[in-house]
C-alpha cells in the first residue's frame, strides 16, 4: 500500500512537473508574442513593419520559413517600397499582388486561417524553398473590413509543428493585429506622401527633393554614375500674376509643371523648390543629355499656346540652370555635394537671368545654342556702318 501510494505520488509529481513546464513554455511564448506585437505597434514605417514580420518573427518565434503576399493593386506599396525592394533582404520574403484571386482561391472564401501538412501545388509558390524543406504550413489570412489584404505564410520542417485541428486563437490573434497594423502603417506612409507632395502642381515639394537629392547621390557615388540638376525658374512670373491674375498664375504654374514632367522619366524628379520655381533631378543623366533634355523643356514652354481669361496670349519662357554631381570627393558628406550641386544649378540660373532669360546655362559653361536670343534688328540697325558691313561679310 505504501508502495503503491509512493508510486502513485511520484507519477502526480511527474505530471505537475510536466504541466507546470508547458505553462513555463506558454508563459515564454506568450511573452515573445507579447514583445513582438509591441514592435508591431510601435513600427514608424512599412518597411519596418515588414522587416519584423519577415525576419523577427522567425527569430522569435523558431520558424524556419516565413513569407508574407500583400494585395497592391492600385501599385500604392509598390510605389511605398521602391527603392527598398531590390535592395533590402528582409524584403525577399514579399511578393505583391495586383490582385487579392490567388489568396481567395487559396483560403476557398474562407477567412480563418489554415494549419496542416504542406502541400506541394497550392503551397510550393507561397514559400521560397526547396519541395521537401517543409513539412507542416500555417497559412494566416490578413483581412480588414472583409477583405483579404494579405496572407502570412509559417513554413516548418517539423510535421508536426501545424497539425489541423490545433487551436488557432493565438494565430488569429496574431492575424488581426498585423492586419491592423498594416493598414496603419499604409496610412501613415499615405500622409508621409502627401507632406512630400505639392497641393497645387501634383509634383513633389522642397522637402522630397532635399530627401530625394541625398537618395540619389548616394546611388550615384556607389555606382559612379553622372547625376545632372537642373533648376527651373518661370521668367517675368510676376508680371503674369500683374496681367492677368493670381488665378491664371496658378494655371499657368500647374501647366509648367506638366511641361516638364512629360519630358521626365519615370525615375527622374521634378519637385516645385518654391513660388515659380521648380527642380530636376536626372541620375544616369551625362550633361550633354541633361542639357538636351532642358533645351527641350524650353523650347516646349516657349512654345506653349497659353490663354488669359480674355483671350489675350500669355508668353511664357522659362530659364534653366544646369549641374552635375561634383567630382570624386572621397571625404565629401552626400549633404554636402547636394548643397554644392544645388548652388550651382542657382548660380547657372542666375547667369541664365542675366543673359537675357528664356535660356539654358550649365554651370560653368556658356549658354546652349539653341537657347542664345537672336539680335534684335533695331540693335543691328544702331550699329556704326563699318562694323555692319563686316557682320554682313561674316555671314556666309
Ligand atoms: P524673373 O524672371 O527674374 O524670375 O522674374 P519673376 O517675376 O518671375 O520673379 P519674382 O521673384 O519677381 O516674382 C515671382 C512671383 O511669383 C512673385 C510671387 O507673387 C509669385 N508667386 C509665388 N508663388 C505663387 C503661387 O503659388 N501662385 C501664384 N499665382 N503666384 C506665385
Ligand atoms: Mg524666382
Ligand atoms: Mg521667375
Amino acid at each position: 500500500m505504501n508502495r503503491h501510494l509512493q508510486s502513485e505520488n511520484y507519477s502526480l509529481r511527474q505530471q505537475l512537473e510536466s504541466l507546470l513546464s508547458e505553462a513555463r513554455r506558454n508563459e515564454d511564448k506568450m511573452r515573445r508574442f507579447d514583445q513582438l506585437q509591441r514592435q508591431l505597434i510601435g513600427a514608424d514605417s512599412l518597411l519596418e513593419l515588414i522587416r519584423l514580420l519577415l525576419s523577427e518573427y522567425k527569430l522569435a518565434f523558431g520558424v524556419e520559413f516565413v513569407t508574407l503576399a500583400l494585395v497592391d493593386q492600385e501599385y500604392e506599396v509598390t510605389r511605398i517600397l521602391e527603392n527598398s525592394i531590390a535592395n533590402d533582404t528582409a524584403c525577399s520574403g514579399l511578393t505583391l499582388l495586383q490582385s487579392p484571386a490567388t489568396l481567395e482561391a487559396l483560403y476557398r472564401g474562407k477567412r480563418a486561417p489554415y494549419l496542416g501538412a504542406f502541400d506541394e501545388l497550392p503551397h510550393q509558390t507561397l514559400f521560397n524553398a526547396q519541395p521537401d524543406a517543409i513539412a507542416s504550413v500555417a497559412l494566416l489570412p490578413l483581412t480588414r473590413h472583409g477583405e483579404l489584404i494579405g496572407s502570412l505564410h509559417f513554413g516548418s520542417a517539423d510535421p508536426d509543428r501545424y497539425v489541423t485541428g490545433c487551436g488557432t486563437d493565438f494565430l488569429e490573434r496574431l492575424a488581426e493585429i498585423i492586419a491592423i497594423c498594416l493598414e496603419s502603417a499604409l496610412s501613415q506612409e499615405r500622409l508621409k506622401l502627401l507632406g512630400l507632395t505639392d497641393a497645387l502642381t501634383g509634383v513633389q515639394n522642397r522637402r522630397y527633393f532635399e530627401h530625394r537629392c541625398q537618395a540619389e547621390i548616394s546611388q550615384a557615388r556607389r555606382y559612379k554614375h553622372p547625376l545632372a540638376c537642373m533648376f527651373l525658374d518661370i521668367d517675368k512670373f510676376k508680371h503674369i500674376n500683374d496681367a492677368y491674375g493670381h488665378q491664371t498664375g496658378d494655371e499657368v504654374l500647374k501647366r509648367v509643371a506638366k511641361i516638364i514632367q512629360s519630358q521626365l522619366r519615370e525615375c527622374e524628379t521634378i519637385a516645385r523648390y518654391g513660388g515659380e520655381e521648380f527642380v530636376v533631378l536626372l541620375p544616369q543623366t551625362d550633361l550633354h543629355h541633361a542639357r538636351q533634355i532642358a533645351e527641350r523643356i524650353r523650347s516646349r514652354i516657349e512654345e506653349e499656346q497659353l490663354q488669359a481669361h480674355a483671350g489675350d496670349p500669355i508668353n511664357l519662357t522659362i530659364s534653366i540652370g544646369l549641374s552635375m554631381l561634383p567630382g570624386e570627393d572621397a571625404a565629401a558628406e552626400n549633404g554636402q555635394l547636394a548643397e554644392r550641386m544645388v548652388a550651382s544649378a542657382d548660380k547657372a540660373l542666375y547667369q541664365a537671368k542675366h543673359g537675357g532669360r528664356n535660356r539654358v546655362v550649365c554651370d560653368g559653361s556658356p549658354p546652349s545654342q539653341a537657347a542664345v536670343q537672336p539680335v534684335p534688328l533695331s540693335w543691328i540697325l544702331r550699329l556704326p556702318a563699318a562694323l555692319m558691313s563686316r557682320l554682313l561679310k561674316a555671314v556666309p
